[in-house]
């Protein structure tokens, strides 16, 4: 963890500086930048292994910031902090490219949960592609894709569905998806697990690959073959 590099972009110095602080002190390195338009400049520059984002920023805002580091480093694992909690504006962010987002005010162990969640790297034992389908993921690639067509995955929709290809027929609760893709508690007053299912529907439906999540009501989400 001591390697770690984080680049803090957040405008409210309080606020940054209880997140730094608080990174610093479980063993993160932590680079603060306190405007957009400067961040914007910076961010083409060295690589962190995460940036946090906040996304109302003088200068440039932070989804504007999002959407070019995401071109400029499509492996970037980007946590988004936001003040705005509609799904809308959620899925905007995750859309621009964000692999998480953390609506303010939040507590510093939340914060911490979701930051390690990010850097967890997935560690296969068994790193052959899986099929389902026509969908193949390739964990050491980590890519994906249905036939000849690419799918575009952010680093948590990967995960998401890896695990759910990894459980192909089986019912998933929320609570273990939360468990074992963000290394959280469930928390049931959030729905970023709907939404990132949501997400994937539309994705593999734009793909045109044949496997279907389905919501199975009071229980959890299930990944099926087409034709099962
Ligand atoms: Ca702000």
């Amino acid at each position: 963890m001591a390697d770690m590099r984080v680049l803090l972009i957040e405008d409210e110095k309080n606020v940054a500086g209880f997140i730094s602080q608080g990174l610093r002190e479980n063993g993160y390195e932590v680079d603060v930048i306190h405007d957009g338009g400067e961040a914007a400049r910076r961010l083409g520059g060295a690589g962190y292994d995460l940036y946090i984002i906040d996304w109302m920023l003088p200068g440039v805002d932070g989804l504007t910031l999002i959407r070019s580091l995401r071109e400029k480093k499509p492996g970037a694992r980007i946590l988004m902090l936001t003040a705005r909690d509609t799904v809308d504006d959620k899925v905007q962010g995750l859309d621009g490219g964000a692999d998480d987002y953390l609506t303010k005010p939040f507590a510093f162990k939340e914060l911490l949960a979701r930051v390690r969640s990010l850097l967890r790297r997935e560690e296969e034992k068994d790193p052959a592609p899986l099929r389902v389908d026509g969908l193949e993921l390739d964990p050491m690639q980590r890519k994906a894709r249905a036939g000849s067509t690419d799918i575009p995955l952010s680093n948590k929709e990967f995960d998401l569905l890896l695990y759910l290809m990894k459980n192909v027929n089986k019912i998933i609760p929320r609570e273990q998806i939360a468990t074992e893709v963000w290394s959280v508690d469930f928390d049931r007053g959030t729905n970023y697990i709907d939404v990132y299912i949501n997400y994937l529907r539309k994705k593999l439906k734009e793909a045109k690959a044949c496997p279907l999540i389905l919501t199975v009501r009071g229980r959890g989400y299930i990944l099926k073959p087409e034709n099962d």
